[in-house]
């Protein structure tokens, strides 16, 4: 799969609002690839990605990186003693004292300086170079649906790292390249300060390999969960009746299947996680019945599930 593909699935799949983002960091000597553009002033790096991903292709060398830190924890720069000590984040008032701003520094992921030349990024779909991590801006629900795609790709629990200082640089770009695995960011002051990336949208990335078996996943999720969780199939139709604080009640719930809709497909058998249906056959005839209305917990899970919608729920409480 070439990046062009490689950003449709992602795009169609979760429904994205921007582009992904590639990004490179390049090595000292490296050539510049065709069709970047080098902004006429300087722009952070974090600023950068966010041009990116509205279909800018952008080289920024170390001289038009407008952020000391961000150029110092990319390794393009050498970082100012101000900012190594921790004293300026005392001075901003976000930390709150020295020995508190070492700790997050010291354990901050950077590069050494000199390290590398420039950054590069363009959308997925532009980019005319092997990135080194992509950079997804999603909404909580699409961040959820990438974690799904690593879990059903390779079975692992996602362990994230951060810190909520240097999201785009520290986070997202050299935690990704050093650790090899997907990571979350929230922002930071700076990105948040200085772009328009919205309140309700939050970072992830992944290494440029692990790009295609995730997509793949994504492709395979689209079939049915995806799809299904955004109608939002087990949803309550009404939730006529809250409990009453200090009330104990309890819920009898009663499943009726309409039997001029019902086609004894057998879904929800299948689904229902407490065995409440029963499908029979006699002879050439296949029946659903209701045998253990009991044991349903009103997850709602057989009247999302069938196609038919001739499941309904109603529930009381006595
Ligand atoms: S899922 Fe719907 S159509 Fe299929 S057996 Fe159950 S009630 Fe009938
Ligand atoms: S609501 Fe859940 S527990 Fe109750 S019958 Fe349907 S699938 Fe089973």
């Amino acid at each position: 799969m070439n990046n062009a593909e490689l950003s449709a699935i992602y795009q169609q799949t979760l429904n994205l609002r921007w582009s992904p983002v590639a990004v490179r960091l390049m090595r000292p000597g490296e050539e510049i690839p065709a069709g970047m553009m080098e902004p006429s002033v300087p722009l952070r790096y974090c600023q950068s990605i966010i041009a990116a991903r509205r279909g800018n292709c952008i080289y920024m060398p170390v001289q038009k990186h407008a952020c000391p830190d961000g150029s110092g924890i990319l390794g393009l720069a050498e970082m100012s003693g101000k900012l190594k000590s921790g004293d300026l984040y005392l001075l901003f008032k976000k930390l709150p004292n020295l020995k508190i701003a070492q700790k997050m520094i010291s354990t901050r992921p950077e590069f050494t300086p000199g390290t590398y030349s420039a950054t590069l990024a363009a959308p997925l779909e532009k980019a005319n170079f092997k990135p080194d991590v992509v950079i997804f801006t999603l909404w909580p629900e699409q961040a959820m649906w990438m974690c799904c795609a690593k879990t059903y790709a390779t079975g692992d629990r996602q362990v994230f790292h951060t810190s909520g200082y240097n999201s785009t640089c520290a986070d997202l770009t050299v935690h990704v390249m050093t650790s090899g695995e997907m990571n979350v960011s929230f922002g930071c002051y700076g990105g948040r300060a200085s772009s328009e990336i919205d309140d309700f949208e939050q970072y992830v990335s992944i290494p440029f390999d692990q790009l295609p078996i995730m997509a793949e996943a994504l492709q395979k999720l689209a079939k049915k969960s995806i799809p299904e969780e955004r109608r939002k199939i087990y949803l309550p139709p009404v939730i006529d009746s809250p409990a009453q604080p200090g009330r104990e009640d309890k819920i009898k719930v009663e499943v009726r299947v309409d039997e001029n809709k019902c086609t004894v497909c057998g879904l929800c058998e299948a689904f229902c996680p407490a065995s409440v249906f029963e499908l029979t056959q006699e002879k050439e005839i296949r029946k659903l019945s209701v045998v253990n209305a009991a044991s349903c917990s009103a997850c709602y899970t057989c009247v999302g599930q069938c196609p038919e919608r001739a499941i309904q729920l109603q529930t009381q409480h006595s």
